[in-house]
C-alpha cells in the first residue's frame, strides 16, 4: 500500500502524478524549488515542500534535499517523473535504503540500462536486434577508427551515459573522425561526468519507434503497442503518434515480443519504453527508458490504460493481472509538445478542448514560465478512429489554442501537422529539417 506520494518533480508532469494520486485517494505532497512557488502542481497537490533553490541541481536533482523532504512529510512513495533523478540509479538506492519505495524499477536496473553500451550487450543477449556496427565503449582513437571504417562512414558517436538528445556527433568522412571524437568525450565528460562514447553506424532518416511497455513485480509483463516519434529537432522528439503509420502487425508483434523477452529477463517493474530505429520492414535497439515517458498519453487513449496509475500499482507490489489477450489497440492518438522559446508571463490562456482533446499543461493565466527548466510548457493530444481524422483534430485543436506572454513552437507545430508530407505518412526523422528548408 501506497499513502502518500512525494512528487520529485515539476512542471505538467508534476500535475499528471496529482491528478493520479487524487484519483487513487494518495495524498499528494510536491517538492518544489524557489522558481515554482507558484506552479500549477504546488497549488494542485494536497501539500507542497520547498526543496531548495532555483538552480535544478539545489533543488530537483538533491537527492539528500528530496528524501528529507519526503521523510518530513511522511511519504512512503518518491515519484521521479521524467528526467531530473527519475534515472538516476543512486537516487534509487539512497530512497529504498530510507525505507520509502522508488516509483520506477530497482536501482540494479535503472543502473544497467543508463549505461547504453551495457544496455545495448543484454538487448543483443537476449535476441534484440540491434544497431549495426554498435561497438562497444571506445578505448582508444585508434581502434575505433578501424571500427568506424569498418562499419563504412558516416557513423555516430555517442556517450554511454548519454541522454536528451545530448553528446551525439555524426563522422561523414575519416579525416574527421578523430578530432570528432575527441569532442564528443570531452562533451560527454561535462554533460554526464562521464567521458565513455561508443560507436554506431549512422542511419539515413530512419523513423523513431518506440514500444510501451508495463510490468508488475508478479512477472506479469505486457506492451500497450507502439509510438512513432520521427518528428524530431535536433534529436529531440516534437510530435508522437500511434500506431505508427508504417508498423505492420508482424512488426508489431515482433517488436512487443523482443521488448518483453528483455524486460522479463530484466525482472523489470512498472512502465518503461524500449526505443528502436527502423528502417523498411527492420528494426534496430537503441535504448531503454526506465521511467514514464513525456509522449505516455498517445498510448493511453489507444489502450485505455492509465499508465501512471500502473506504475504506481506496480510500485506498490500490486498484481496488475496484466495479460496481452487483454491489450486492445483501438484508433489512433498524437501528441504535440508546445514548447516555450522564452521565458514569459502568460497573458492570455486557452487551451483547446471538444471531442478527443486532451491537454496535459501546468500554465494558467498570470503564471510566469521561468528560465531555468525544460521548454516544455504543454501537451496536446487527440484522438481519432483513424490517422486521418486525429490528425485533422489536431489541426482543429492547434487552431483553437491560444497563448499569449510566452513565445513558442506553435507556428511550427500547425505548419508540421498542416504538410502533405507528414500527412502522407511516408518521412523520417529528417523531415523537420527538410520542412524547414522549404520555409527558407
Ligand atoms: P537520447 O537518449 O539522448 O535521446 P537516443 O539514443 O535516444 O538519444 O537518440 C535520439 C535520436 O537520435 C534518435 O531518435 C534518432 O533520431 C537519432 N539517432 C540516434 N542514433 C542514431 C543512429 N545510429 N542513426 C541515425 N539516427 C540516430
Amino acid at each position: 500500500m501506497i499513502n502518500s506520494i512525494l512528487i520529485a518533480n515539476r512542471g505538467e508532469i508534476a500535475v499528471r502524478i496529482v491528478r493520479a494520486c487524487r484519483e487513487m485517494g494518495i495524498r499528494s505532497v510536491v517538492a518544489y524549488s524557489s522558481a515554482d512557488e507558484d506552479s500549477l502542481a504546488v497549488r494542485m497537490a494536497d501539500s507542497a515542500i520547498r526543496v531548495g533553490p532555483a538552480p535544478a541541481r539545489e533543488s530537483y536533482l538533491n537527492k539528500q534535499s528530496l528524501i528529507s523532504a519526503a521523510v518530513l512529510t511522511r511519504c512512503d512513495a518518491i515519484h521521479p517523473g521524467v528526467g531530473f533523478l527519475s534515472e538516476n540509479a543512486a537516487f534509487a538506492q539512497e530512497v529504498t535504503d530510507a525505507g520509502i519505495v522508488f516509483i520506477g524499477p530497482k536501482p540494479e536496473t535503472i543502473s544497467l540500462l543508463g549505461d547504453k553500451v551495457q544496455a545495448k550487450k543484454t538487448a543483443r543477449e537476449n535476441g534484440v536486434p540491434v544497431i549495426p556496427g554498435s561497438t562497444g565503449s571506445v578505448e582508444d582513437a585508434k581502434a575505433a577508427l578501424e571500427s568506424a571504417e569498418e562499419m563504412g562512414f558516416p557513423v555516430i558517436i555517442k556517450a554511454a551515459a548519454g541522454g536528451g538528445g545530448k553528446g551525439m556527433r555524426i563522422v561523414r568522412e575519416a579525416g574527421e573522425f578523430e578530432r570528432t571524437l575527441k569532442m564528443a568525450a570531452s562533451e560527454a565528460e561535462s554533460a554526464f561526468s562521464d567521458g565513455t562514447v561508443y560507436l554506431e553506424k549512422y542511419l539515413e532518416d530512419p523513423r523513431h519507434v518506440e514500444v510501451q511497455i508495463l510490468a508488475d513485480s508478479h512477472g506479469n509483463v505486457v506492451h500497450l503497442g507502439e509510438r512513432d516519434c520521427s518528428v524530431q529537432e535536433k534529436h529531440q522528439k516534437l510530435v508522437e503518434e500511434s500506431p505508427s503509420p508504417v508498423v505492420t502487425p508482424e512488426m508489431r508483434a515482433s517488436m512487443g515480443n523482443d521488448a518483453i523477452r528483455l524486460f522479463k529477463s530484466l525482472g523489470y517493474v512498472g512502465a518503461g519504453t524500449i526505443e528502436f530505429l527502423v528502417v523498411g520492414d527492420e528494426y534496430f535497439f537503441m535504448e531503454v527508458n526506465a521511467r514514464v515517458q513525456v509522449e505516455h498519453p498517445v498510448s493511453e487513449l489507444v489502450t485505455g490504460v492509465d499508465i501512471v496509475r500502473d506504475q504506481i500499482r506496480a510500485a506498490a507490489g500490486e498484481d496488475l493481472g496484466l495479460s496481452q489477450d487483454n491489450i486492445n489497440l483501438r484508433g489512433y492518438a498524437i501528441e504535440v509538445r508546445i514548447n516555450a522559446r522564452a521565458p514569459g508571463r502568460v497573458t492570455n490562456y486557452l487551451p483547446p478542448g471538444g471531442y478527443g482533446v486532451r491537454v496535459d499543461s501546468f500554465l494558467y493565466n498570470g503564471y510566469f514560465v521561468p528560465p531555468n527548466y525544460d521548454a516544455l510548457i504543454a501537451k496536446i493530444i487527440c484522438y481519432g478512429d483513424n490517422r486521418e481524422e486525429g490528425v485533422r483534430r489536431m489541426e482543429r485543436a492547434l487552431s483553437e489554442f491560444v497563448l499569449e506572454g510566452v513565445p513558442t513552437n506553435l507556428d511550427i507545430q500547425k505548419r508540421i501537422i498542416g504538410h502533405k508530407t507528414f500527412q502522407g505518412g511516408n518521412f523520417g526523422t529528417g523531415l523537420l529539417a527538410s520542412i524547414m528548408e522549404e520555409v527558407a
